[in-house]
């Protein structure tokens, strides 16, 4: 036994007569102190249905010492020991004299013990300890008991505050306050469900601008009781200084990383949370005016939102925060900064008289005082919580905490975007002719997929196709997380736009220049997975495959450098273990069978399908010249920029391109095109045919110098050229590569 109590002892059956006096005797024999029967006091002697039961509690001066015992349990008939336990503190029996004397001199006596001026004196200490307390500094109800703690006299303070129970305690002997703890009272969390109208799914379909209308639906899990920061939540962090020569992901969660100020997203947000931890609850109802903000989701408008006039609401900063980089002198530098809470909520009511209104010019300030963006989100992010909780992210503080939500981020360069970072998603304002994207569910949901991946992937996942940690699988699987809740919510059923998802599409693996494009072959070949499993086995089929895909993310937690072939081998060993819905290699051959389908095998002599285009520069590849992070900055002639392409194809082993197969330029369709006048652009796409893998396709590419729109801060046009492979009779490509060109005429000398 250990020795946390000072002497333990434990007697078995029959070892020992079942006697008071044989429990001491051994004491005394093992500790050679000299413990008395006086040194006792019998507190229970009762019979149980099993045993006759006795307790023993040891004390010096009349005053009980902390945590000893003696117990005993014996046989009711034949009085033959059952079991013993000796709790005892030699200690104090050691230093009896010693504290009889301190006792005395400190005048303290069983009557003094519970005199009133004692206890009145001891009250007042009290009172003004919990006075000091953050959250629960009321005082409902006191009581207290003395005992003898480690040599010394202890009251031992109970007090029943509001929202906790605080343990204090009060040396008499040194009269101060030697230990203390508060402990809230446990309770199941309260949250308020009030119905409001939303897009089950979108406002509008992206690509034909359909609306689709919106219904009543439950916003869940809105917190009934919100910390109140006041005016400036983050004061506390005004005067810290989080630079980026300090900043480290590893070194910040590391004892010498700490003492030298490293710091990371991560530990910033845990100082953050501690921070606003401490601020006094308010209720969160109607009567106060409720804000959106729950168990999974708080929205907030974007800080920058400031610059805005014609809000009709006081923007008053919440006590959530999102990173903030400012250059300060040549040093980048942090700075969590407070969103602003939204508006807010009265009554039920004005939630259900609460319509979207689809804005031709998307006014960010019509749509802030109107409050239904908020609303859309707030759904949106629950519903993505409540669905992965269902079907098994139940994860420890994964899956409880909420993410942050922020709206109308007023950067123009940021404008028809929606993005996640550090537990936050952000949204942005937009142009007439796309879609709000708050009010776009499959949207929100991708961006909340990199949040759950950055929970339960973990802060330190690399990708191997991609330095900066942000790699084509980041995008499939956001994607895949976001269609999981697609099917969650609807079970199949077909909705406008339904066949328009990125995710749905026929992109192979190998076969792309940019990591969106790559993640349409992770996301497909995932989606072609599901697909099978729930034509196999329904909505049960859905529940079982995303429990496999959460248990491969944690068997990938922290992975430095995940590849494709990595990811889907541990799919394949998070299938074999099973789980307690899954068992064993319930999918082996439906995964092994979507990914031949999308040129890849874990064959080392397997040889996919190629797509190989060259130009001036050399070969087009997701880092050459002329790929999306370095777009060829030209002047070119005549104000006219020209480039001749070539392309040549290879079936592979999987005969995944298939001649004659067709090349299509694109230079309107695709995500953010347009900027650019491209010579030929009104009979978009340009068609050409490629009849085997000897032919080689010449592409001329011409482009004005003049701008069809500026699409960057610095005044430049940035667009690509979309040169996509189909197979015969397919909608969708197989392989796709973009030509990316920025122009700015103001550069060029005349
Ligand atoms: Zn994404």
């Amino acid at each position: 036994m250990s020795a946390a109590f000072g002497y333990e002892a434990k007697i078995t059956k029959g070892a020992l007569p079942a006697t008071f006096e044989a429990m001491l005797e051994k004491a005394n024999a093992e500790t050679k102190v000299i413990f008395e029967d006086t040194d006792f006091y019998l507190i229970e002697d009762r019979e149980l249905a099993t045993s006759r039961f006795q307790m023993f509690v040891q004390h010096s001066q009349q005053v009980p010492v902390a945590q000893t015992a003696i117990r005993i349990w014996s046989d009711k008939k034949t009085k033959e020991l059952i079991l013993a336990e000796l709790h005892l503190s030699e200690e104090t029996k050691k230093v009896e004299k010693l504290l009889a004397n301190k006792y005395k001199s400190a005048k303290f006596s069983k009557g003094a013990l519970k005199s009133k001026q004692l206890s009145q004196a001891i009250s007042k200490l009290i009172s003004a300890e919990i006075a000091r307390h953050d959250t629960d500094n009321r005082v409902i109800s006191m009581k207290f008991r003395d005992q003898w703690e480690k040599g010394d006299l202890v009251r031992r303070v109970e007090v029943r505050g509001r929202r906790g129970v605080h343990h204090i305690s009060v040396s008499l002997l040194k009269n101060r306050i030697t230990e203390k703890s508060y402990m809230e009272f446990p309770q199941s969390e309260q949250f308020h469900t009030v119905k409001a109208n939303v897009y089950p799914i979108y406002e509008e379909v992206e690509t034909t601008g359909e609306k689709l209308p919106f219904e009543v639906r439950d916003l869940k899990f809105i917190s009934t009781n919100l910390h109140d920061g006041g005016v400036t939540p983050l004061a506390e962090f005004e005067s810290i200084k989080f630079s980026e020569n300090k900043y480290h992901p590893i070194l910040a969660e590391t004892e010498v990383g700490k003492s030298h100020d490293f710091w990371s997203e991560a530990t910033l947000r845990i100082r953050v949370e501690k921070s606003v931890a401490k601020f006094p609850l308010k209720a969160n109802d109607f009567t106060n005016g409720m804000l959106l903000q729950g168990k999974y989701a708080t929205v907030n408008i974007h800080p920058g939102a400031r610059e805005f006039t014609g809000v009709n609401f006081p923007l008053k900063p919440s006590v959530n925060h999102m990173i903030n980089w400012t250059k300060v002198g040549e040093e980048y530098e942090a700075k969590p900064t407070s969103g602003i809470y939204g508006k807010l909520i009265t009554s039920e009511e004005s939630l259900l008289n609460l319509l979207p209104e689809r804005l031709p010019d998307h006014d960010p300030v019509s749509y802030i005082n109107s409050g239904f963006d908020e609303v859309q989100v707030y759904y949106g992010v629950t519903v993505l919580m409540d669905a992965l909780g269902d079907m098994g992210f139940e994860d420890a503080e994964l899956s409880t905490k909420p993410f942050h939500a922020f709206l109308y981020d007023p950067d123009i360069s940021m404008k028809d975007n929606a993005y996640y970072y550090d537990n936050t998603i952000n949204f942005t304002t937009y142009n007439p002719g796309t879609p709000n994207l708050a009010r776009d569910n499959p949207t929100v949901w991708h961006e909340l997929g990199h949040g759950v991946m950055d929970r339960l992937m973990g802060p330190h996942l690399g990708f191997a196709d991609s330095k900066g940690g942000y790699g084509g699988l980041s995008e499939g699987m956001a994607d895949f997380l976001a269609k999981i809740i697609v099917e969650h919510q609807t079970s199949g059923a077909d909705f406008p736009g339904k066949n328009d998802f990125r995710i749905m599409n026929n992109t192979g693996f190998y076969l792309t220049n940019e990591f969106h494009d790559e993640g349409e072959a992770y996301g497909g070949a995932m989606n072609d997975m599901l697909t099978g499993v729930i034509s196999k086995e329904g909505r049960e089929g859905l529940f079982d495959f995303t429990d496999l895909t959460l248990e491969a993310m944690r068997l990938t937690r922290n992975h430095p450098a995940l590849s494709p072939k990595s990811w889907y081998e541990h799919m394949l060993y998070a299938d074999a273990l099973g789980s307690e819905v899954r068992g064993p290699n319930q999918f082996k051959d439906m995964i092994e069978k979507a990914l031949v389908k999308r040129n890849f095998s874990f064959d080392p002599a397997f040889k996919p399908a190629t797509m190989k285009v060259t130009f001036e520069n050399g070969e087009l590849t997701n880092s050459s010249d002329a790929s999306r992070d370095k777009p060829l900055i030209e002047c070119g002639l005549d104000g006219y920029v020209a480039h001749d392409l070539k392309v040549e194809l290879s079936s592979g082993d999987s005969d995944f391109i298939t001649f004659p197969a067709t090349v299509k330029v694109e230079y309107k369709k695709g995500a953010i095109q347009g900027a650019i006048r491209w010579a030929g652009e009104e009979a978009n796409p340009t068609v050409y045919t490629i009849n085997s893998a000897a032919d080689i396709l010449n592409v001329p590419l011409k482009a004005s110098m003049d701008c069809e729109t500026v699409n960057q801060p610095d005044g430049s046009c940035k667009d690509y050229a979309y040169l996509q492979v189909f197979n015969a009779g397919e909608t969708k490509p197989a392989a796709k590569k973009r030509f990316y060109l920025k122009l700015n005429k103001k550069e060029c000398k005349p």
